[in-house]
């Protein structure tokens, strides 16, 4: 039975790196000469899974010239684009190392964290995550998204995510497979890490920009990927309605004893439209936002029965030397 206090110091753990890859076509070559050279100087054995996530461009092609040249290069190819989240869940459980390592395939997150990673494993560390230092590489608009998006998300849910830490990190077969076991279809795999807990430390970075192509994340899908990741892991925007109906019935028993009593010493009196359309189009606007608000619960409450798999694969690829045929698709 191994402990969180264990002693790794003298273990040869097999590495499992895991990149999920879509539309990066230019810097496949660039990603393999980069990362297998830093796998190598660990003197570990080690596999890398790449996961082709539906790529409409060669990725697939570039990815099995490096399986061919490489027999510890695997490579996933997904049945569609099923989002970055679900390939690293594809990656994740194909993978078979004592430790796993997730990074992006653009080469952001620094391979040669890699080592340093690997030491604080052996130190007893289940999770090493990739903090990044500045967000300098980002636009100012997506500066102050995240930074609104941590703060908000750590104020609502019990498990805080660490602000500016990505999917880049170390994990230790125990995690990854109690990640592994979680049933939820919504995959935001920052919370559910959080969530699984053990223990973990951070290494700081600076995140590079890319080296090539350009990222696939527009504002709206960063806006839905921070509504996936609340509503998996908060209720607090569905509880709060109940205070905000409360705040307005007693705010309108006040306003009712009031017009009541008025109407007692000075009669009754009559114009009233416009005070009438506010608090008809601000009641209806309150009603509005939280149908829609327990709408976006409820679907995703419909997703998760459906019980859909997470992903889909097409084949799985993996090489011996001088081998060209496709190995048993799992
Ligand atoms: N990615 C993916 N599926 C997607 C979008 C992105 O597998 O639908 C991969 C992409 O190939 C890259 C990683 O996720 O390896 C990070 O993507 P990106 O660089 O676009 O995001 P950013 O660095 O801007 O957060
Ligand atoms: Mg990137």
């Amino acid at each position: 039975m191994k402990d969180a206090s264990v002693d790794r110091t003298n273990t040869r753990p097999v590495i499992s790196l895991v990149a999920p890859f879509y539309n990066e076509e230019p810097l496949i070559d660039r990603f393999f000469k980069t990362v297998i050279e830093i796998l190598q100087k660990t003197g570990l054995e080690w596999e890398i899974v790449c996961v082709d996530d539906g790529s409409s461009d060669r990725t697939l092609e570039r990815l099995l010239a490096g399986a061919r040249a490489n027999p510890a290069v695997k490579v996933l190819q997904l049945s569609r684009n099923f989002g970055k989240e679900a390939a690293l869940t594809a990656g994740m459980e194909a993978s078979a190392g004592d430790v796993v390592i997730l990074i992006d395939a653009d080469l952001q997150d620094p391979p040669e964290l890699i080592s340093r990673m690997l030491d604080k494993w052996r130190e007893g560390y289940d999770v090493v995550y990739g903090v990044r230092q500045s967000r300098d590489s980002d636009s100012l608009g997506k500066r102050i998204s995240a930074s609104g998006f941590y703060r908000i998300f750590n104020r609502l849910t019990p498990t805080p995510v660490p602000a500016n830490a990505g999917d880049f990190r170390l994990m230790d077969r125990r995690v990854v497979d109690r990640v592994r076991q979680l049933p939820e279809r919504t995959r935001f795999m920052k919370g559910l890490f959080a969530w699984v807990g053990f223990k973990s430390t951070a290494i700081a970075y600076d995140r590079p920009g890319r080296v090539a192509g350009q990222s696939a994340w527009s504002y709206w899908k960063l806006w839905n990927f921070a509504l996936d990741g609340l509503t998996s892991f908060s209720t607090m925007p569905l509880r709060v309605w109940t205070y905000v109906g409360l705040a307005v019935s007693l705010l309108s028993f006040l306003y009712a004893s009031f017009l009541i009593f008025r109407t007692l010493i000075v009669g009754v009196d009559l114009p009233g439209y416009a005070s009438l359309m506010v608090v008809i189009l601000f009641l209806g606007g309150i009603q509005l936002i939280s149908l829609g608000v327990i709408g976006e619960y409820l679907g995703r409450v419909f997703i998760e029965v459906k019980q859909r798999p997470v992903y889909l694969v097409d084949q799985v690829y993996q090489f011996d030397r001088g081998d060209a045929a496709p190995a048993d698709d799992s």
